[in-house]
């Protein structure tokens, strides 16, 4: 999978990513990130690509013509039979979670713009943005940092980036449930002991408590994601919803 990256800052992206899971992915050839600098596109000498608002106000708008230029340059790397994804990181965008990283996990290519200053003529993404997307309701200074978050939690979901395959299926937000809590050695820490059930070696008993404690985590942490999962629960998850109802 390929992710190409619109940025002023291409140094972020690199040295973001180049390091750990996603790192070696990249050495591997699994995923490829590259970071494109806008500014290799600007149409004057002094490689300016912002310019200020019309109508006026604070700050500095990026303008169309670099962007432009910038994204036709990666359009002609890919493969040009394809539809490929536009992503426009910004707060007025849908807020990017698990299910639309899977989603997007199924793309071959995906392009990712990144904004600075007070944005980008909007011109320019009514022409090339097929997707605007948040990262959650608030403002950063720039859309690396979002993208960067896009292209880890897309990158864990492509096959065989993560060792174990099975370590994306069991976790938060798989069903609309956060996971239940994780324990390693030592048996014992600060007089706080690993639940018995965990080392008794019982499987059916260890997976009634992950179901059970993840159940009871979205409850207490995220009630909101419940209305979902509640489509998915068997008999006894209900019982067991019931229960946390009640203050069992
Ligand atoms: N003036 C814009 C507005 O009010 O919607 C905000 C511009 S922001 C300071 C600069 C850039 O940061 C944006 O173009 C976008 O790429 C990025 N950005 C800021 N907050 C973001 C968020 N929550 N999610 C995704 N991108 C964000």
């Amino acid at each position: 999978m390929n992710f190409y990256v619109m940025t002023l800052f291409p140094e972020m992206i690199t040295s973001g990513l180049n390091v750990s899971i996603i790192g070696k992915a990249m050495e591997k050839g699994t995923i490829g990130i590259d970071a494109v600098n806008i500014r290799d596109f600007s149409d004057n000498k002094h490689n300016h690509v912002d310019d200020y608002p019309y109508g006026g106000g604070a700050g500095m708008v990026m303008q169309a013509e670099p962007v432009y230029r910038a994204y036709n340059h990666i359009k002609e790397k890919i493969n040009k039979d394809k539809k490929t994804r536009v992503v426009y990181m910004t707060p007025q965008g849908k807020v990017f979670n698990q299910e639309m990283a899977k989603e997007l996990a199924k793309e071959e290519d995906i392009i990712f713009l990144c904004g600075h200053y007070e944005g980008i003529d909007e011109r320019v993404l009514e022409e090339i943005v097929t997707d605007n997307v948040s990262i959650g309701d608030y403002v950063l200074t720039g859309g690396e940092m979002p993208a960067m978050i896009m292209i880890d939690a897309i990158s864990r979901l492509v096959p065989s980036v993560l060792h174990n395959d099975e370590s994306a299926e069991f976790e938060s937000f798989e069903d609309n449930l956060l996971e239940y809590p994780q324990y390693t050695r030592p048996v014992i820490w600060k007089n706080k002991k690993v639940p018995d059930v965990l080392l008794s070696g019982h499987h059916l008993n260890i997976e009634k408590w992950r179901r059970e404690q993840s159940i009871k985590r979205t409850f207490e942490r995220r009630p909101d994601l419940l209305l979902e999962a509640v489509k998915n629960f068997s008999k006894k998850d209900n019982i067991y919803l019931e229960k946390l109802k009640n203050n069992e």
